[in-house]
């Protein structure tokens, strides 16, 4: 199999990502077999005006699923991921939750939005393996100082979701949708 996601970056984590990653991602969701994935710095992107990338986004996804070719983005911003810290793993758990975010429009369509896309896409994130290193992304990018109470608050229940259910199949999946669902309507 060729690198699932095509690297045009230097960031030698997306090519670790494909390497340890890659396949697993694949067997789990083999719908990726028919979607190219770039992973591109934000200056390079062909979609920079489509996405809202905050200045405290380090990473972003493109993916327009209606109309082939089914070529999607993920979009880094360097100088956001020196800023935070990241490091390899942290990166390589980035990847995975982008990828997430691009499996689940190509399943559901954009029928997902909000909290909900974030969890499902953490998700996928988790069952491709990175699980605990996508807590530990999460937990950093809290602690960073740059996001507001609103995205604080996200990250907090993004990660006591993670926590909460740490076996990674569907009826999880069904699980963490409920209880969002279910915390909405009260
Ligand atoms: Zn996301």
């Amino acid at each position: 199999m060729g690198d699932l996601v095509l690297n045009k970056t230097y960031i030698e984590a997306v090519n670790d990502f494909n390497r340890l990653y890659g396949q697993k991602a694949i067997n789990i969701c083999p719908e990726l077999y028919n979607i190219t994935i770039n992973a591109v710095y934000h200056n390079d992107s062909q979609h920079l005006s489509e996405l809202n990338l905050n200045s405290n986004d380090a990473f972003a996804y493109y993916f327009y699923y209606e109309v082939p070719p089914k070529i999607a983005e993920i979009v880094i911003n360097e100088e956001v991921l020196l800023r935070q810290r990241m490091e390899n793993e942290d990166i390589q758990a980035a990847i995975a939750h982008e990828i997430g975010h691009i499996i689940s429009i190509e399943n559901h369509g954009d029928c997902y939005g909000g909290l909900a896309a974030e969890v499902l896409s953490d998700d996928y994130a988790s069952k491709i393996g990175l699980r605990n290193q996508l807590i530990s992304l999460l937990k950093k990018m809290k602690g960073c100082g740059e996001y507001c109470d609103f995205q604080l608050r996200w990250f907090e229940k993004r990660i006591g979701l993670l926590e909460k259910f740490p076996a990674d199949d569907d009826i999880a999946t069904i699980a963490k949708m409920a209880l969002l669902l279910g915390e909405y309507k009260s």
